[in-house]
């Protein structure tokens, strides 16, 4: 089943953008809040400053969230479809992109445990298939992957293998038991990654986590005798590093520069995004960064994209906010 948008036509890439609401520190320093939904696919900024200044005002997507949405709102609406279509065979991968602070992890977590309580729900209702769940987790940092599974911290190198596309050397992969394993699993990735936030300074600002659940099923009658039989996909929960870092660069047109402050594997999913969302066709840079390599087979393909763009609604992140807008407005 593919992506169908408003209009009819077939879509790579879905596009949503969730605004959050004013946060207690924004309304407590008199924020003012610029950015309304006026409906399901608009989001318009309202500054009479600004409509003065000939820039847009109003940006149209597949769907936009307002700030009283609720993140089960977002996944219902959003993300479900996409999450579930995983037990069919089909990859897929799910973004969260926004500045720092906009509502990405706070999405991703949501939507992460509403999807894979879907999954587990689709399970139950389907005996007549056997499945098998596995579950690892990475972080991006630096163009450095790690385990977020394992303590140890050690580098992961990035294979090719030639049936299997790229692959992550030693990534340990958690055979799932059942939903509170999962939720056991959930919370080291969180523990660990706290850890390097506070070695390293601010991790999660820069550094990218990629959640991937994979999933097998056999019809019970083929188990065991054929293994054309059987289906297999993963879904990746993706929360980016904050896209502060590689904005400005992003709206000069893209010249990867080395240095601490732009994020290559950002730069690149940007790059690989823009292409796709002009269909599969042509040279796709995917080698170019690490998590676009890692997503490869998930991205390419018969593989569905979701990115939810997260906004501030406040005036004083005018400028990040546009940024991500545009971002998003080039992945359409
Ligand atoms: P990011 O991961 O983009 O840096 P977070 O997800 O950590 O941002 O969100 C920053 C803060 O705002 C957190 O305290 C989070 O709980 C809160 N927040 C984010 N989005 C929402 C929302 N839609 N509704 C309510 N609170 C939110
Ligand atoms: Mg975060």
């Amino acid at each position: 089943k593919m992506q169908v948008g408003g209009n009819g036509e077939e879509e790579n890439i879905l596009v949503l953008v969730r605004l959050r609401p004013l946060s207690e520190n924004e309304i407590a320093r008199n924020e003012v809040a610029d950015w309304e939904c006026i409906n399901s696919t608009t989001i318009l900024y309202r500054n009479s400053l600004q409509e003065r200044s000939g820039l847009p005002t109003a940006y149209t997507f597949d769907r936009v969230f307002s700030g009283d949405c609720s993140t089960r709102e977002v996944y219902e609406e959003g993300t479900k479809d996409i999450a579930l279509s995983v037990v069919g065979g089909i990859n897929s991968t799910i973004f969260a992109y926004g500045q720092t602070s906009s509502g990405k992890t706070y999405t991703m977590n949501g939507i992460t445990e509403y999807a894979v309580a879907d999954i587990y729900d689709y399970i139950k209702r389907h005996e007549e298939r056997a499945f098998v769940l596995k579950f690892s987790a990475m972080e991006i940092y630096n163009e450095v992957v790690k385990d977020l599974l394992n303590s140890d911290n050690t580098p992961l190198r990035l294979l090719d293998d030639p049936d299997r596309g790229t692959i992550v050397e030693k990534l340990t992969e958690e055979t799932l038991r059942d939903w509170s394993h999962l939720k056991e699993l959930l919370s080291i990735c969180e523990a660990q990654r706290q850890i390097g936030e506070t070695s390293l300074n601010e991790t999660s600002s820069r550094s990218h986590q990629i959640l991937r659940l994979s999933i097998e099923s056999t019809a019970r009658e083929f188990l065991g005798k054929d293994n054309s039989a059987t289906l297999s996909a993963s879904v990746n929960f993706v929360d980016l590093a904050g896209s502060e870092r590689a904005s400005q660069s992003l709206s000069v047109g893209q010249r990867l520069k080395e240095g601490c402050h732009i994020n290559r594997s950002l730069l690149t999913l940007g790059t690989v995004i823009r292409k796709l969302s002009k269909g599969r066709h042509g040279h796709v840079n995917y080698r170019d960064s690490k998590l676009t390599r890692i997503l490869q087979p998930a991205l390419g393909g018969n593989g569905r994209t979701t990115i939810i763009c997260t906004l501030s609604p406040a005036r004083c992140h005018v400028e990040q906010s546009r940024n991500t807008l545009l971002f998003a407005s080039c992945a359409k």
